[in-house]
């Protein structure tokens, strides 16, 4: 599939020790860098300051395959969905969110998901394949190219989410390849605080975060009972609340660093007092925050999304309780391209 390696799997390290074995000068990586992460520009032809002899190095050795935008939806709220297509014909999804000072873009990490959580529409799909570490960066460059050619030279994605399609701690190395690049300061210099990395809970791999930096992490919570968390997610079958939140404990939280808990509400389900009260028994106010999901419908789900009214009032009663809470207003919901409703060019039935 992928023959040679690819440019955008190596860090800066990785790209100096690889033109010092070649014998070249190590310098060249900074300038190599400098194109493809802040200029933006994937050609090695139109790399003038580096030299022909690593060029045509490059261009003979090295693949600069990256991921083809293949379709492209924009929402009334300015949310934008891309299709991007893999060297393999594979499909993802990916997303980038609008808000003043800032372009967030929400990358896949799996074609598909084996979690299987029952409201989610990336679980219809099924499990196909991990991406590699340079398909997780091509999602961030195609894209990046893209805003820069169609809305505005000027804008750049400045926070990078993974909450797109897969579990990231089903595919940790890769997820962590892509965090260390987006993190380079010789190429876009994200920091730690504009990302975050966010899990179904999958408890054998959790302990590997303190192998990860130390980006946000947000867990996908959902119940306050193993009962409710049962009947939505069949991964707590096997790693209950108890098991989780073991594991969660292990994380290493430095100064007024929280972990986030994402908290979908279902319509009648886990909108309760008595899921607000669980809540708060379950977790620590000076160590979370509560990030409130109104639930996204789609076609073929069982579940209804609560009114605004119940949204405000779990909210408050939260508030009321000293909880740093949050409501995430539901970005692209006419596209699909809200949490959840990503899926593929496949179609989704079930
Ligand atoms: N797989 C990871 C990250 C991607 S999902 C995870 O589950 O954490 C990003 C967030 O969207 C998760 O909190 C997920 O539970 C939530 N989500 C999934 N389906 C949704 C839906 N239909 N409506 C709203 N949020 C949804
Ligand atoms: Fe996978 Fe996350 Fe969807 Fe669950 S919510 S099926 S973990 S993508």
């Amino acid at each position: 599939m992928q023959n040679h390696e690819s440019i955008y799997s190596f860090t800066c390290q990785e790209m100096q020790d690889m033109l010092v074995r070649e014998g070249f000068a190590r310098y060249a990586s900074d300038q190599i860098y400098g194109w493809i992460y802040k200029k933006f520009v994937y050609n090695p032809d139109e790399w003038t300051n580096v030299s022909a002899r690593i060029r045509d190095w490059f261009s003979s050795n090295i693949d600069f395959f990256l991921p083809k935008i293949t379709k492209m939806e924009v929402s009334k709220d300015g949310t934008r969905k891309y299709l991007l297509e893999m060297k393999d014909g594979e499909c993802v999804e990916a997303v980038t969110i609008p808000a003043p000072g800032r372009l967030t873009l929400c990358v896949s990490t799996q074609v598909g998901c084996a979690i299987g959580c029952k409201f989610c529409r990336t679980a219809f799909l099924g499990f196909k394949r991990n991406l590699f570490s340079s398909e997780i960066v091509g999602q961030f460059l195609s894209i990046n190219r893209w805003v820069k050619d169609n809305v505005d030279p000027m804008m750049n994605i400045s926070n990078v989410v993974y909450m797109g399609q897969g579990e990231p701690l089903h595919n940790f190395e890769n997820v962590k390849k892509a965090t260390l690049i987006f993190m380079e300061d010789k190429g876009t210099s994200i920091g730690r605080r504009r990302m975050t990395l966010s899990t179904s809970g999958l408890v054998p791999q959790m302990h590997r975060l303190l192998d990860f930096p130390p980006i946000n992490i947000a867990i996908s919570l959902h119940a306050a009972s193993d009962d409710i968390r049962d009947k939505l997610m069949p991964i707590n079958k096997k790693y209950d609340l108890r098991k989780l939140f073991e594991a969660i404990k292990e994380i290493p939280l430095g100064a007024h660093r929280r972990i986030t808990y994402e908290y979908l509400l279902i319509d009648g389900l886990n909108d309760r007092l008595e899921d607000v009260e669980g809540l708060c028994r379950l977790l620590d106010k000076k160590e979370s925050k509560i990030n409130l999901i109104p639930f996204n419908e789609f076609a073929g789900s069982e579940f209804k999304s609560p009114s605004d009214e119940k949204v405000r009032w779990f909210q408050d009663e939260l508030l009321r309780r000293d909880y740093v809470c949050t409501t995430r207003l539901s970005k692209g919901a006419d596209i699909l391209a809200a949490c959840g409703q990503l899926a593929g060019k496949q179609t989704v039935s079930r």
